[in-house]
C-alpha cells in the first residue's frame, strides 16, 4: 500500500492518508469480518492501533463493550487480505471460534516471507533487549546447569549462549531459545527449592537441542522439533521421569 521508497530504515510507517481514502481502513476490515463471523451480534466499537511490539504478536481484548485491537507495526503495510486474515484470527480468539485454515495459512505465509522474517529479526534485536534476568537465580545458576549438561551430553563442545531467567514465572513457556539473541531463557518457576532439579535440567537440555538443531524459521514463534531432535531428546537419561515431573508440577 505504501511506497516502500518512502520508508526510512525499512520500518513500516502507519497507513498514509491516500491509502486510507482509497482502501478499506483496518477498522472497516475488522467490522466486516465481525459481521461475517457473528452476523447476529451488533458490531461493537472497534479500535485498531499499530504498536511497536518486540515481536510479531498482535492482541485483541474486549474492554467495556469495545473491541481493542493492537497490531504489531510490522504489519502496518500488510496487504488487505493479510489484515483480513488477522481479523479472522483475532476475532476468532475473542469469540472462541477458531479461524478457518485458509486465514491462518495466509497469515503465516505472509509472516514467513523472507523480507518479513528479516524485519521481525531486526525488530527483535532492536527492541527485545533486557527481557530477562541474569543467569544467577535465587537457587540455581543457569551457567552451572548449562555447563553440567554440556559436559555430560555434548562433550563440553557446545558454545555457551546467553542464559537468563525469565521475569515472569511462566507455566506455559518453560524455556525458550531465541536465535536472534543467541539466548536461552528459562522460566523462573524452576528457580525454587521446591522445583526438582531434574525438571530444570530437562528443560535446559531441550533448549540446548534447539541450539544443536537450528531451523530456518527464526521469524515464526513455532518451536520446531525435527525427527533427529526428538530422537536425541529421548537420550536424556531420565527422559520419562522428567516429563512426568513437569506434568506433576502444575
Ligand atoms: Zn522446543
Amino acid at each position: 500500500m505504501v511506497d516502500p521508497g518512502e520508508r526510512p530504515e525499512g520500518f513500516p510507517t502507519p497507513v498514509n492518508i491516500a491509502s486510507s481514502l482509497f482502501f478499506e481502513s483496518p477498522e472497516a476490515i475488522f467490522r466486516r469480518v465481525h459481521r461475517e463471523i457473528r452476523p447476529r451480534t451488533p458490531i461493537p466499537p472497534i479500535q485498531v492501533e499499530y504498536k511497536p511490539f518486540a515481536n510479531a504478536d498482535s492482541r485483541v481484548r474486549l474492554d467495556q463493550g469495545r473491541i481493542a485491537v493492537q497490531i504489531t507495526d510490522l504489519l502496518a503495510d500488510a496487504p488487505a487480505p493479510v489484515l483480513e486474515s488477522l481479523a479472522h484470527i483475532l476475532l476468532g480468539k475473542l469469540y472462541r471460534m477458531p479461524a478457518a485454515r485458509q486465514y491462518t495459512h495466509r497469515y503465516r505465509l505472509y509472516l514467513n516471507r523472507r523480507d518479513m522474517r528479516k524485519q521481525i529479526h531486526a525488530v527483535r534485536q532492536e527492541r527485545g533487549r533486557k527481557v530477562h534476568r541474569g543467569a544467577q537465580g535465587a537457587v540455581h545458576n543457569l551457567e552451572e546447569v548449562f555447563e553440567h549438561l554440556n559436559r555430560e551430553h555434548f562433550g563440553g563442545m557446545m558454545a555457551r549462549p546467553g542464559l537468563g531467567w525469565s521475569h515472569v514465572r511462566s507455566r506455559t513457556r518453560l524455556g525458550h531459545f531465541d536465535p536472534s539473541h543467541n539466548m536461552i531463557m528459562i522460566s523462573r518457576i524452576f528457580d525454587d527449592t521446591r522445583a526438582p532439579r531434574l525438571a530444570l535440567e530437562y528443560v535446559m537440555f531441550h533448549e540446548m537441542l534447539h541450539l544443536r538443531y537450528p531451523v530456518d524459521h527464526s521469524g515464526s514463534r513455532r518451536c520446531v522439533h525435527t525427527p533427529e531432535f526428538k530422537a536425541h531428546e529421548k537420550e536424556f537419561p531420565a527422559y520419562k521421569e522428567a516429563r512426568a515431573l513437569l506434568r506433576k508440577m502444575w
